[in-house]
């Protein structure tokens, strides 16, 4: 009978602590679809760092009668002083 008890303490602490671990692997940091964001929004290649932002949250910069995003001004100014 103690034995049971101790399974069955052991199942519920194994239990507990697997979703712990799961929610925490899960909550929040999901990976992304490559091209789409959480809400649909289209995704856009930063062409210095190679990173993919949601365009809304993009830096944009139009570099020689092309338009370029940007996950931050400082990829945009290392993009342009590099094709100056
Ligand atoms: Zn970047």
């Amino acid at each position: 009978m103690i034995k049971l008890l101790i399974f069955g303490l052991l199942g519920f602490l194994a239990y507990t602590v697997f979703t712990a671990v799961t929610r925490t692997l899960t909550g929040g940091k999901r990976p992304l679809p490559p091209h789409k964001s959480r809400q649909g929004e289209d995704m856009v290649q930063d062409p210095q760092c190679g990173t993919y932002v949601p365009r809304g949250d993009a830096v944009e910069k139009t570099v020689g009668g092309q338009k370029h995003y940007f996950c931050s001004a400082r990829c945009r100014d290392e993009f342009t002083a590099k094709k100056r």
